[in-house]
């Protein structure tokens, strides 16, 4: 049976993503689940999502590879027959100073944080449009609003995203589909397990912590409803106060 409302999560395997993919099913969502290389870890994710009653697949395939999009989601319109979400999550950071980042380094962190969130987009549109419906969530971060010193291409990634956000609700808002940004700040996963000078930034979050992944999935949950109908082309930064007034 095909099922009533499905979503796909890019990068799904760990930390913000994997809780996206966990949310989204409690909430009644099929879930795609994307991951790049770690296929134990996204077949975890897929197993507590059908432990719990849920559906859900592990969907391999690098995002910054250019064709993977289409191959995705169709591979997701082929399983569930619909694709009503896409959380645009997964993301890589390539950390030096300006003076010192090879071609190399800006490269890659644009093609998987920027130029892989705008193929999926191209490609989730195409059935989201023949739908009349669609939820697309972009998640940034709030380097990309702020500017990180250390992550020039990685504030330039997530500075884009906002920009692609903002551009692409315009265009796609009279077919009743939302496009929304989400701008993390700091959480707790992998990819900020080993920040330089993490005790100043906690003390400079009004929050007084750092966020935790479900957090940011709970921002995602509310922009993948249909109720959030009025919202789009605005970002939402889930970053403990950091970036307040
Ligand atoms: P993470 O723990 O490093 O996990 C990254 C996820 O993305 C993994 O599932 C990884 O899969 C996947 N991935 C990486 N490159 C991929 C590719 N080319 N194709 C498909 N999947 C790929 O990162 P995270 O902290 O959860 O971050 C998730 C998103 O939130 C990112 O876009 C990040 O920039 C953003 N964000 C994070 C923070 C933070 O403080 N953590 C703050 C602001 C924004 P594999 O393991 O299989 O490679």
């Amino acid at each position: 049976m095909m099922p009533a409302s499905a979503a796909l999560v890019t990068g799904a395997s760990r930390g913000i993503g994997r809780a996206c993919a966990l949310r989204l099913a409690k909430e009644g969502f099929a879930v795609a689940v994307n991951y790049r290389q770690g296929t134990a870890q996204a077949g975890a994710v897929v197993q507590e999502i059908t432990d719990a009653g849920g559906t859900a697949f592990a969907l391999p395939g690098d995002v910054a590879v250019p064709g993977e999009a289409d191959r995705l989601v169709h591979e997701v319109t082929e399983k569930f027959g619909r694709i009503d979400v896409l959380v645009n999550n997964a993301g890589i950071t390539r950390d030096t100073l300006v003076l010192r980042m090879s071609d190399d380094d800006f490269d890659a962190v644009l093609a998987t944080n920027l130029a892989g969130a705008f193929r999926l987009i191209r490609a989730a549109l195409k059935p989201m449009l023949r739908q009349r419906y669609g939820r697309i969530i972009n998640i940034s971060s709030i380097a990309g609003m702020v500017g990180n010193p250390g992550q020039a291409n990685y504030s330039a990634a997530k500075a884009g995203m906002l920009g692609l956000t903002r551009a692409v609700a315009k265009e796609v808002a009279s077919r009743n589909i939302t496009v929304n940004a989400v701008a993390p700040g700091l959480i707790d996963t992998d990819m900020s397990s080993d920040i330089k000078g993490r005790e100043a930034l906690v003390a400079s979050i009004p929050l007084g912590r750092a966020g935790t992944p479900e957090e940011v999935a709970a921002a995602v949950a509310f922009l993948a409803r249909q109720e959030a109908a009025y919202i789009t082309g605005v970002t939402l930064p889930v970053d403990g106060g950091l970036t307040a007034g």
